[in-house]
């Protein structure tokens, strides 16, 4: 597991995950739902974002989606999972393309049906084409000073849910005449909503699950929505959404032949498995204990200690948890890949070779730990292993085309077999995955002078020369 492809450090709160947090909150007000943005900031919304990447959770994930995707008739979109390292309850879509949650949102739901509801209510928003509707809605009312008045509700509500510190912005971004036009366009979030449910519902139905997950999880977030309600809007106090949503949705839920449809126990175990990880990634080794107290012999118990004390202690003491974990499961591709992260941000780079070639193997070239398997080869700066980093690289990057880290150990792999005009192609390919296009240009125009003209990675290093500069990045 990493966070934007490299080692998962103590939670860094970025300008851009703040500036989210913001956009995001009439959703919250509302219990998620649509995200009003800019129009121009959607090339590419995953940008900057404290992205939480892991093959198993990911895959997980998929498998929780696929299924309602499909029931909504929207399989053939493309649509991907995003997970967010970010402690607090949310999901939200922002684009047509992708479903955010966050690693918090895993983490309190308790059972698949849970995350799987959240995914149903999304695909709701996504399959009514909620997200255009608002921005035409926004664009109607001549937007500027709404969005402000929207950030100012966000504002007020990020700042209630966390301890109040952001609560006198909020207020002071909201005067009495904007409150009419802020009344009218929260009441269509709210048909949004109840629409999304109303979908979301028939999805799981379609799909034969229940939809007590999804009302469970609205509860919840209504009972924290009561709490943090002092520090709100007194509009949002007198008007509890989440409360009166969730009653009319367990109308609906419980009027479903599957309300006391169970998920299947091996997926129950996966899920487990990916609480347990969260919390040894992202959790304090106290707390991690806490949870899962040495009494509690389960595979996930084990696997949260065993990550936990990778991340926190003693590598000699992991390596033996993790082996333990590796003789109950020996095909399990997700211990292997542990093994070898662990030694290789251990520094024993030609160690973690090995457990990462059988994760590979068992995992079916899972590009995320090809990726991680290429950088122990390139670690240990051994030019045998160059050509081997290179085939992987190029292989995880033909189903990973945005991972600017790869890049770098793509660029780092061709310097060690001494092909200086593919690692500059490399190089630049990852200053582009950054966004940074001059560099990108600068490195693409140096790869074209030691590339046979017409070759095909001549082509690649022209079309980063000649390619448009966003807006943005133009000075
Ligand atoms: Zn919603």
């Amino acid at each position: 597991m990493t966070e934007n492809g490299t080692p998962i450090r103590a939670r860094r709160v970025t300008p851009a995950a703040r500036a989210l947090a913001l956009v995001s909150a009439l959703a919250i007000a509302a219990a998620d739902g649509p995200a009003p943005q800019p129009a121009r900031a959607q090339e590419r919304v995953t940008t900057g974002l404290p992205i939480i990447r892991d093959s198993e959770i990911e895959q997980l994930l998929r498998d929780y989606v696929t299924p309602i995707l499909k029931a909504a008739g929207l399989a053939q979109q493309n649509i991907r999972v995003v997970i967010l390292n970010d402690r607090g309850f949310n999901a939200f879509v922002m684009d047509g393309r992708h479903i955010f949650i966050n690693a918090g949102a895993l983490f309190d739901a308790k059972t698949p049906n849970e995350v799987i509801g959240v995914f149903a209510h999304e695909t709701g928003h996504l399959a009514g084409g909620h997200l255009m509707k608002l921005r035409e809605r926004l664009a109607e009312a001549q937007t500027q000073s709404i969005v402000a008045m929207l950030l100012g509700v966000g504002a007020i509500v990020a700042g209630a849910r966390a301890g109040g510190s952001g609560g006198q912005i909020g207020s002071a971004a909201i005067t009495a005449p904007q409150s009419i036009i802020q009344h009218s366009l929260l009441a269509y979030v709210r048909t949004q909503e109840d629409q999304a449910d109303h979908a979301g519902v028939k999805f799981l139905t379609m799909t034969h699950q229940s939809a007590s997950g999804m009302l469970t999880l609205f509860k919840r977030l209504a009972s924290d929505t009561l709490y943090s309600g002092r520090y709100a809007d007194p509009y949002l106090q007198t008007h509890p959404f989440p409360a009166d949503r969730a009653a009319t949705l367990e109308q609906l839920a419980k009027s479903s032949p599957y309300w006391d449809a169970k998920d299947p126990p091996a997926l129950q175990l996966r899920h487990d498995m990916m609480r347990a990880k969260l919390s040894g990634f992202l959790e304090r080794p106290e707390t991690v204990l806490r949870r899962y107290p040495l009494s509690n012999t389960s595979l996930p118990a084990r696997y949260a200690r065993a990550i936990s004390t990778y991340r926190h202690g003693d590598l000699r003491a992991a390596i033996a948890l993790i082996d333990g974990l590796i003789q109950t499961e020996p095909n399990n591709p997700y211990f292997h890949e542990l093994k070898g992260q662990a030694l290789l941000e251990g520094g024993h780079s030609a160690d973690a070779i090995a457990p990462l070639r059988r994760a590979v193997a068992v995992s079916h070239q899972a590009p995320l730990i090809e990726m991680l398997l290429a950088q122990a080869l390139v670690a240990t700066d051994r030019k045998t292993y160059a050509d081997e980093a290179v085939g992987l690289l190029n292989s995880a990057l033909r189903r990973e085309p945005e991972a600017p880290g790869a890049y770098d150990q793509l660029a780092m792999a061709y310097g060690q077999k001494g092909d200086l005009a593919h690692a500059d192609l490399a190089s630049a390919q990852a200053a582009f995955a950054r966004g940074d296009v001059k560099t990108a240009r600068q490195l693409a125009s140096r790869a074209k002078t030691r590339l046979p003209v017409g070759s095909p990675a001549w082509v690649r290093a022209d079309d980063i020369v000649t390619v448009k500069m966003p807006s943005s990045n133009q000075h």
